[in-house]
């Protein structure tokens, strides 16, 4: 970024980028949770909701189970952000 070399461009971000198991992407990204009811959002990580529901648990069935910690209700939606900062993306566990 400071002007050294006309590299290949920034393609940090996958195009696609799905999550339907907590395991998918090795938990490498961000939760955000929505209270359908009173649109409450705050974010959590993979890895606590894995060691709650497993690692095979699908987002849905997840959701399910999540309750709103403002109002009660049980309508949570999940959707995953991808990392912010893709920092040691190059190091691929095995
Ligand atoms: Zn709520």
């Amino acid at each position: 970024m400071d002007g050294g070399g006309v590299g290949p461009k920034q393609y940090g971000m996958p195009p696609r980028f799905r999550i339907e198991k907590l395991s998918d992407e090795f938990g490498q990204y961000t939760l955000v949770l929505q209270c359908a009811a009173c649109r409450h959002e705050r974010t959590a990580e993979p890895r606590t909701l894995g060691r709650l529901c497993g690692w095979d648990a699908r987002l849905e069935e997840v959701a399910k189970r999540m309750r709103c910690s403002k109002c009660g209700a049980k309508q949570c939606r999940l959707r995953a952000l991808p990392p912010q900062k893709p920092r040691g993306y190059s190091s691929l566990p095995k």
